[in-house]
């Protein structure tokens, strides 16, 4: 087991991780830019080391203060949390150069996961289902038409080098589709640096579902059952549950066991996400996250299984910890990501949160890094907390959550709150009658 590791991020996901650590009786070293000083993550942690200033380019993305940090504290693993470097292959490599131990695959796994052409194509070879589109990049307008005819349109065209909802571009006849292809092939190289795009069915009125694997890296996989996400505001997600109210026990196996086997057959090392759209009984691969999700508290809360101690388990060589049946899915979790953001116009709001007050009881948790007094830094992202609520069945979640959110206070600043506190009321929400779509026309019916 390590003796001491270093967790590259902020916010919650560092705390999140530093518990983990705790609770393992492994040392905690955090690296934190100057606008970070005060965050209780800092505060808790056996060490710190302050690696920069503000922007996240010359702090949190910082691989050679990083391995510095490193170096200097004697970290022998490092815990990227999600976002930042979470996804960076170099810094995997570099890491491994330097004999400390990435938690997380390999940097060739990450790799071929990050290009979202080659993780398409390497889904399909592995048995996945995956969106009907275009084998590789298209380049041509005439090769575009020419697939597009063939799946039909709607079609979207995504950058392969996309991420975070960015880079997407949707044609509904054949006159859109010369425009959609130049705009979204500049945009991706100005976002990304890489314009290769490619093209697939659009689907209407999908649903969002993500399968959590882990593998052992020695052929082991294992899969946590699904989550679903598909209440999303520009393809960001907002409310996630466990399991999902759409499938059914036969469909949560059947794509779970793919993954597992997908999973063990690529050799992977450690928590992945297999994220698919739903639609009419039929699963569609759109990609891979090779990293914790912000959403892993649903699949802990129902599973009763620390994702991350087996993340670090599994870096360690200790392996996995259960068997796939061991694996037990038990009642309804929902999470709400809480941003410090206006409620209707998603402005982001930071500032002094004068006071915090979590919700408790049975079924209750809270992962969040501030408290009353914290300022919030106007440098990173806005999610502040998220509140994970879990019931023996959908029904008592959804009692327990609204009670939850009644008790939550967060003054000083504007939250997202009162946005779940209508949606925790809406009809469709509690029956679970909702696709990718639903929020945004929720929104701009201004209900
Ligand atoms: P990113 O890496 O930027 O998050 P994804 O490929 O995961 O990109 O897609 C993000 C979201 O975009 C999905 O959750 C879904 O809402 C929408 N989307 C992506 N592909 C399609 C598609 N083929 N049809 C309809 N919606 C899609």
């Amino acid at each position: 087991m390590f003796q001491k590791i270093l967790i590259a991020n902020r916010g919650e996901i560092a705390l999140r991780v530093l518990r983990a650590c705790k609770e393992l009786g492994i040392q905690t070293v955090v690296v934190h830019s100057t606008a970070d000083s005060d965050a209780m993550h800092v505060r808790l942690a056996d060490e710190s080391v302050c690696i920069g200033p503000p922007p996240s380019r010359e702090s949190y993305l910082n691989i050679h203060q990083i391995v510095a940090a490193c170096e200097i504290t004697g970290a022998d693993a490092v815990h990227p949390g999600y976002g930042f470097l979470s996804e960076n292959a170099k810094f995997a490599d570099i890491l491994a150069a330097h004999n400390i131990t990435f938690i997380g695959p390999s940097g060739d796994h990450i790799r071929i996961m990050g290009d979202k052409i080659e993780a398409k194509r390497t889904a399909k070879r592995l048995g996945i289902p995956v969106v009907p589109g275009s084998d590789g990049a298209i380049n041509e307008d005439k090769e575009a038409k020419r697939v597009a005819a063939e799946i039909g349109y709607p079609v979207i065209i995504k950058a392969s080098a996309g991420g975070g909802g960015r880079g997407m571009k949707v044609a509904h006849t054949e006159a859109d589709l010369e425009v959609a292809l130049q705009t979204a092939k500049s945009e991706a190289g100005a976002a990304f640096g890489d314009d290769a795009v490619y093209i697939e069915k659009y689907l209407q009125k999908p649903r969002h579902i993500e399968v959590q694997v882990f593998g052992d890296g020695a052929g082991r996989g294992v899969h946590f059952g699904e989550r679903d996400c598909s209440l999303q505001r520009r393809h960001q997600k907002v409310w996630e549950e466990a399991n999902s109210p759409a499938l059914n026990a036969e469909e949560r196996s059947r794509i779970g066991d793919i993954c597992a086997k997908a999973i063990a057959d690529l050799g992977y090392s450690g928590a992945g996400t297999i994220e698919f759209l739903y639609e009419n009984g039929e699963f569609y691969f759109i990609e891979m996250n090779t990293r914790l999700q912000v959403e892993h508290p649903v699949t802990e809360a129902i599973t009763g299984i620390d994702l991350v101690h087996e993340q670090i388990r599994v870096a360690s060589g200790g392996g996995l910890s259960v068997r796939q049946e061991d694996i037990k899915f038990n009642g309804h979790a929902i999470e709400c990501r809480i941003n410090a953001e206006d409620p209707r116009t998603f402005t982001p709001s930071p500032g002094t949160i004068t006071h915090f007050h979590t919700p408790g009881g049975l079924g209750i948790r809270v992962d969040s890094g501030v408290y009353s007094g914290y300022k919030i830094p106007p440098y990173y992202d806005s999610l502040i907390g998220k509140l994970i609520v879990h019931g023996r069945n959908r029904v008592e979640c959804m009692m327990r959550l609204r009670r939850a959110l009644d008790e939550f206070v967060v003054d000083g600043i504007k939250t997202t709150l009162p946005l779940f506190r209508d949606l925790v009321g809406n009809p469709d929400i509690a029956n679970g009658d909702y696709d990718i779509h639903w929020l945004e026309k929720y929104l701009a019916k201004g209900e």
